[in-house]
């Protein structure tokens, strides 16, 4: 096992990770920007690193800087979080060269599954199910274009295969629109992401988001821990999720679980990795995988038991997984809600000083947060200053201790989308379950228009 891992991230996850790193007995270097250095995870790890100023580009996004880091401190391995470098190949490769251990898949996975294109034929071959749409790139000639989208039928929408974190989409309804979008979201998407390279897929309209967890050592070994539903989404950001997803059958589970197995044999996946799926009238779409930590992973952990974030260090060090699929029982039900600094309604960022803070308790109740009383959350980053996990025998349960929690939580100084997750966990259609991605939106123009 490693003797110290160097974590290149920020807030709830850096402290995540430090967790995780702790209970195994190792030690932790934490790197952080000028904006972070009086983080409360930044002193409790054994060692901290400024690596550049507040704006990410200079700091967390500092391949340099953050392997030199490494190197003057003696870490042996890297956990990259999520975000920032965490499904960048070339870092991976980079780290691998400079000797450090890449806590992740193998470079040329990330590279394969970044790409989505070329992530969406992977799955075909391995028999995974995926959107209706081009089949790679789309043709050159205008109007073969136009044909092809007549088979494929509209609505459609066109992604750019670099396109990360809900951006690079757009969605056409028209033919009349189709040539000038597809050419609007290149242009787009070499700007954001360096690559041109844009995809067309049928629009589901009325989809839900369901994607599943898994876990592959370097000996061939794969499980899944089941999936998670994270159709509770504005502007294509998770908001709220839950493991596992409501009213699916346990075929259904058991043959998506299966099929996600068979395609990490297939790509030799190391490490942690999410499937996501979109879900319509009874059949599941592959979009893309997630080669890393996701958000959402403690839903996971609470109705499996296990630890994803110590897994994939124990992992990294070329351990064989300690348990097999037969071993893993999802039980329970686990909801979590993202707690993030900007107005409920507007969704405006709400940086600055937060003046109180109250922690909720009691049973299932889990928080994950960097957050306290006094902590300053700087405006350079991403705004989620927490998430808060409630755990129950039975859905309903964990959402009545859901409720309990949220009305328990203090946090004053800076405005926080409590009020709205309060609202959502009193919501009749959430409460059934089975919502689609379009719901809270929905739900948001409705009562605004009241
Ligand atoms: P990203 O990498 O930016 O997260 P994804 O491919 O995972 O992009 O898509 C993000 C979200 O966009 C999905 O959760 C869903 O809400 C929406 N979306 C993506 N593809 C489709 C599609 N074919 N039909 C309808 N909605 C889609």
């Amino acid at each position: 096992m490693f003797e110290k891992i160097l974590i290149a991230n920020r807030g709830e996850i850096a402290l995540r990770i430090q967790r995780a790193c702790r209970e195994l007995g190792i030690k932790t270097v934490v790197v952080h920007s000028e904006a972070d250095a009086d983080a409360k995870y930044v002193r409790l790890a054994d060692e901290s690193v400024c690596i550049g100023p507040a704006p990410s580009s200079h700091s967390y996004m500092n391949v340099p800087a953050i392997i030199s880091a490494a190197e003057v401190t003696d870490a042996q391995a890297i956990h990259p979080g999520y975000g920032f470098l965490s499904e960048n190949a070339d870092f991976a490769e980079r780290v691998e060269k400079s000797g450090f251990v890449f806590i992740g898949p193998r470079p040329e996975t990330i590279r394969l599954m970044g790409d989505k294109i070329s992530a969406k034929a992977a799955m075909k071959r391995a028999g995974v199910p995926c959107v209706p749409g081009s089949e790679g790139a789309p043709p050159e000639a205008p109007e073969e274009i136009v044909k092809l989208v007549q088979t494929i039928g509209y609505p459609v929408i066109i992604k750019a295969a670099g396109g990360g974190g809900g951006r690079g989409m757009r969605v056409v309804q028209t033919e009349a629109a189709l040539l000038n979008a597809i050419s609007m979201t290149r242009t787009e998407a070499q700007n954001a992401f360096g690559n041109p390279n844009v995809y067309i897929e049928k629009f589901l309209e009325n989809p839900r988001h369901i994607e599943i967890q898994v876990l592959a050592d370097e000996h061939r070994n794969a499980v899944s821990l089941g999936d998670r539903d994270c159709s509770t989404q504005r502007r294509h950001q998770k908001l709220i999720e839950e493991a596992p997803a409501p009213l699916l059958t346990e075929r259904q589970r058991v043959k998506m679980s299966l099929r996600c197995i068979e395609a990490c044999r297939k790509i030799n996946y190391r490490g942690a990795g999410t499937f996501e799926f979109l879900y319509e009238k009874n059949e599941f779409y592959f979009i893309e995988m997630n080669t890393r930590l996701q958000v959402e992973h403690p839903v996971t952990e609470m109705i499996t038991g296990i630890d994803i974030v110590q897994t994939q260090i124990r992992i990294a060090a070329g351990e064989r997984l300690a348990f097999k699929q037969r071993d893993i029982v999802l039980k329970g039900h686990a909801v979590e809600c993202r707690i993030n600094a900007e107005d409920p309604y507007k969704f405006t960022p709400s940086p600055g000083r937060i003046t109180s803070y109250h922690t909720p308790g009691g049973p299932g109740i889990r928080i994950d947060s960097h957050a306290y009383n006094n902590y300053l959350v700087p405006p350079h980053y991403d705004s989620m200053i927490g998430k808060l996990i409630a755990y129950g025998d039975t859905r309903q349960q964990a959402i009545a201790r859901m409720r309990i929690a949220l009305s328990e939580t203090v946090v004053e100084g800076i405005r926080t989308n409590i009020p709205l997750h309060r609202e959502m966990m009193l919501d009749a259609a959430f409460l059934r379950g089975g919502t689609s991605i379009h719901y809270l939106e929905q739900k948001l123009a409705n009562s605004k228009a009241q």
